[in-house]
């Protein structure tokens, strides 16, 4: 219980318990007298003050959007999960946030500790606004010019909005309408219900809204954040084919490699030019057969793993060694190499290198999952990563949630998305 009073002009108000106040815009306080503080276990002015409350919102519903189920990351779309999808791999970050032990991830033995502090950082990473039921989490997305986003809307209804309407720039975004909102109370889903397309280049964020009107007041019940996309930059990347004389077999290009590193490096605003070399490096005497020297239990010759390091300023020196390759010193290098091991792949390191290693039995998504690690991102479960995961739980490429199998269809998930902590990390121009 608590109680205002007002004496004489001088406002008292006492309660029994805590006694928070919070403001969607600035506090202001001063005193022409005395400003006095006065804490029994002393004055923090430091720490967290907690989440403040929603405030009251007029409209009963929000809007919230999501990738349709077929997204395979061709556009970049960040968002605290709820696990309110249709994807395949979309767990809540609720619970998934916080740290690892002395045990590495991967390692069985690993001991995953959720961490509430560390989740409450990663919503301060996003917009926020008051809706109904809640503090709405605003997604943030990138869409390059002459790009379209299909998106699923999802509505929570409590009570049904005069009107509903979307609003945004119309010279920038052309929207197209495939399915109108679903209203009847409860949560509607529409799946593939709105198609973005981005007619222009903006140097600013912009949003696109929902707007409800209810009693002829409008409010914002639903947003997007489009991330300014007026600076493209490009990536160029070589596939270098690895033929091991020793095995007498070549690497090559596998798959939908090519797709998805073009998709992982447009979400975070890169246009990735692709090379493939036509005629292969030959890899064979005494330095480099060091690496070629280990047999597995078949008597199969395998990758020895012993320096990896090596492996990789092996394979730039043979290369370099033709001085018409020179001209390839600034583009990221993947060794196709055909051996397999347990191993996708391997970057030389976390950061600063251009040269990655990609084996035989790699997955489609691992080339950008390598080139990625040479530009500085770790492995979401690690506890490097500015955000560290549980392992398996997100379609992150950063993750190694390609090793996991749906257990409904027995098909090997996919990993294809990027977060903004990670757009930011290899793109100092998205903030
Ligand atoms: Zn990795």
């Amino acid at each position: 219980m608590g109680r205002l009073r007002i004496v004489k002009g001088k406002i008292f108000e006492v309660v029994e318990n805590d006694l928070h106040y919070y403001s969607e815009a600035s506090i202001t306080e001063s005193a022409s007298d005395v400003y006095a503080e006065q804490g029994g276990d002393g004055i923090s002015h430091s720490g967290d003050p907690g989440t403040p409350p929603p405030s009251p919102t007029l409209s009963k519903c929000a809007v919230f959007f999501r990738p349709t189920k077929e997204w395979k990351g061709e556009f970049g779309f960040d968002w605290i999960r709820v696990g309110d999808s249709k994807m395949e791999t979309d767990v809540a970050y609720n619970g998934i946030i916080g740290h690892y032990g002395d045990v590495y991830a991967t390692k069985k033995e690993a001991k995953f500790t959720a961490d509430p502090k560390k989740y409450n950082t990663i919503l301060k990473d996003y917009s926020t606004f008051s809706v109904y039921k809640g503090t709405y989490y605003v997604p943030n997305m990138t869409l390059k010019v002459g790009e379209k986003a299909t998106l699923d809307t999802i509505i929570h209804v409590g009570e049904k909005a005069d009107k509903l309407h979307y609003a945004y720039n119309t010279d920038i975004f052309e929207l197209t309408i495939i399915k109108k909102f679903t209203v009847a109370k409860g949560i509607n889903y529409d799946e593939s219900s709105l198609i973005i397309k981005c007619k222009k280049t903006f140097s600013s964020s912009e949003t696109i809204r929902v707007i409800a009107t209810k009693n002829k007041i409008t409010e914002k019940v639903g947003e997007i954040k489009v991330l300014p996309n007026d600076k493209i930059k490009d990536i160029n990347i070589l596939m270098i084919p690895v033929k091991v004389v020793k095995m007498n077999a070549t690497g090559a290009v596998k798959g939908n490699e090519k797709t998805i590193a073009v998709n992982a490096f447009n979400q975070a605003y890169f246009k990735a030019n692709i090379f493939e070399k036509s005629t292969p490096i030959i890899a064979d005497g005494f330095l480099f057969n060091l690496f070629f020297t280990t047999k597995d239990e078949k008597g199969n010759i395998v990758t020895d793993t012993s320096d990896w390091r090596s492996i990789h300023a092996t394979l730039d020196k043979i290369f370099f060694e033709d001085k018409k390759n020179e001209a390839y010193r600034e583009y990221y290098r993947v060794f196709m190499l055909p051996t397999s091991l347990g191993l996708n792949g391997i970057a030389e390191d976390v950061g600063n290198v251009k040269t990655v290693v990609a084996f035989a039995n790699r997955n489609d998504s691992s080339t950008a999952h390598e080139i990625l690690h040479a530009m500085g991102l770790y492995h979401t479960f690690d506890n490097s990563s500015p955000y560290t995961f549980k392992i398996y739980q997100t379609d992150n490429i950063m993750d190694y949630t390609h090793q996991t199998k749906n257990p409904k269809t027995k098909a090997w998930k996919s990993r294809f998305s990027t977060n903004k902590f990670q757009w930011k990390k290899i793109n100092k121009d998205i903030k």
